[in-house]
């Protein structure tokens, strides 16, 4: 048996340093056992899925040297390898599970099953789906099709006892099939669930092992006993922790940059944060912390991945880089990867309209875009004090700046803009105080080019940061002070 292993991003977001650990050890264990490794989209959330979203997930992965052997951009022989180009497989595999009565159809409203868990509440029950769909006769469901009605198709779920499986890494689970909905597998659209695709397409793909995120551990009930109701074999299922911030709490980009480009952006070494991924809850046999892909795959062991969360410590983080660099550049590799991060003419070349106007010597250029070629950008109370808004004023228009940042998903000067002076405006503050704040925790001055070009050129992930960083330097937002503002924030007319 060859093993084979997958990742199965669903690109709804920015490539997250999550996907790259899962894919890491997924891609680990097929190449210590010789075997090969998938790259898989699931796309069936049409309207998440972002064409952009994919591409910056494969380039972010191949940029850390993470390939794959099969995918949506180099075929194979188990395509397609995009979920969204495989919906008539998912439809045949759900009317079989129709047919092999295992999967029922629903035609139950949202407003009806809000009302049945409403309902569920009031009576001091946990809500979940009734089986309303299971007591239609095959007339009425006939009756029903016929007529157009809209509908999903669900799985039937057992209604005693306890399912149990043994995880990879956690020996045997337990969890009573009390706690499982009875899932929906194909929705009104006519596109499967996750649930449906990913069993159907682990199998077809001939998925040996499956190592995902431990979030994924509730689901595995529904997914291996999807395997059984169509007779198959399931793949060896492990869940790997969670990565968390230093705090503890999940990582979320809310606290830490999450997205693979911020790092890129920052200036890390792919090499690097592949072996800073490799140490959340595993170590070589001697402990050494720096080493590299092949050394780990030579060495791997996928019973040794330690279930505690493991804690992502960009403090860390940078301490191996900076091995990595001093230890394994020559001055010639240095200068090459400094040419290829941000010292090349793509780079260099969208910032000299922001410049030329600006400057009579060539001497002046760096000094004036030096924050262009930062991380974050030193900024402390005092220059912060000198602006015209008192201080805490300062740091609620940073934190409203943040989340809307944070929820911006077209990155364009425009549009950016424009949604700055909406929030200025639903804040009741002039533009230019407004701005001020935002214009220092972005360039560390006030006196260079536009505050939004330079958002642009920056990126999303290094622009969020520079704002988060500004607002801690002032002093973290405590959690009632949170609260209160993300009310008036949510409440804002914009
Ligand atoms: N599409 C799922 C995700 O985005 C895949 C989970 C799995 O590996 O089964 O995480």
């Amino acid at each position: 048996m060859t093993v084979r292993t997958r990742i199965a991003p669903s690109p709804t977001g920015d490539p997250h340093v999550g996907t790259a650990y899962i894919a890491l050890f997924n891609l680990a264990f097929a190449r210590q056992h010789g075997g090969e490794f998938v790259l898989r989209i699931e796309d069936t959330d049409q309207q998440r899925s972002t064409p952009e979203s994919e591409q910056m997930i494969l380039d972010s992965l191949r940029w850390l040297g993470l390939d794959w052997d099969e995918g949506p951009d180099r075929g194979g022989e188990y395509g397609p390898y995009r979920q969204s180009e495989r919906a008539d497989i998912y439809q045949r595999y759900a009317q079989q599970l129709i047919d092999d009565g295992h999967a029922f159809y629903c035609f139950a409203t949202p407003a009806e099953l809000d009302e049945m868990r409403q309902e569920q509440q009031a009576r001091g029950e946990r809500p979940k789906y009734d089986g309303r769909g299971l007591k239609l006769s095959a007339d009425e469901v006939k009756q029903r099709l016929d007529a157009g009605d809209p509908y999903v198709v669900r799985m039937k779920i057992p209604e005693e006892g306890s399912f149990r499986f043994e995880d990879y890494l956690r020996g045997e689970v337990e969890i009573p099939w009390q706690q499982i909905d009875m899932q929906v597998l194909m929705k009104q659209d006519g596109l499967p669930t996750y649930f449906l695709a990913n069993v159907v397409d682990d199998h077809l793909m001939g998925i040996t092992h499956v190592f995902r995120g431990e979030e994924w551990l509730p689901s595995a009930p529904k997914l291996i006993k999807l395997y059984e109701y169509f007779g198959w074999e399931a793949p060896v299922l492990g869940h790997m922790p969670l990565l968390r911030n230093p705090d503890k709490s999940k990582l979320s980009k809310r606290k830490n940059p999450t997205s693979i480009l911020y790092y890129k952006r920052m200036g890390y070494l792919p090499e690097a944060l592949l072996n800073y991924l490799a140490r959340m809850g595993w170590s070589m046999p001697d402990e050494r912390e720096k080493f590299c892909l092949e050394e780990m795959i030579a060495s791997f062991d996928m019973k040794r991945v330690s279930l505690g969360g493991p804690i992502f410590d960009p403090e860390k983080l940078d301490w191996l880089n900076g091995q990595w660099i001093r230890e394994d550049l020559s001055d010639e590799q240095f200068v090459e990867r400094l040419k290829a991060w941000a010292f090349n003419d793509d780079y260099i070349r969208p910032l000299i309209p922001h410049i030329k106007g600006r400057v009579e010597r060539f001497s002046q250029v760096a000094p004036l875009s030096s924050f262009m070629f930062s991380g974050m950008t030193e900024v402390g109370e005092a220059q912060f004090e000198s602006l015209r808004l008192p201080p805490d004023e300062v740091r609620r228009v940073l934190q409203f700046v943040s989340w809307y940042l944070d929820d911006l998903r077209q990155w364009e000067k425009e549009g950016i803009f424009a949604g700055l002076k909406a929030l200025a405006k639903a804040m009741g503050l002039k533009m230019g105080d407004f701005m001020a704040p935002v214009f220092l925790s972005i360039a560390g001055t006030t006196s260079t080019f536009s505050v939004v070009d330079a958002m642009q050129l920056l990126g999303p992930d290094l622009s969020r940061a520079r704002v988060r960083h500004a607002l801690n330097q002032l002093g973290s937002v405590s959690k009632k002070e949170a609260k209160r503002w993300e009310k008036e924030y949510r409440n804002l007319e914009r």
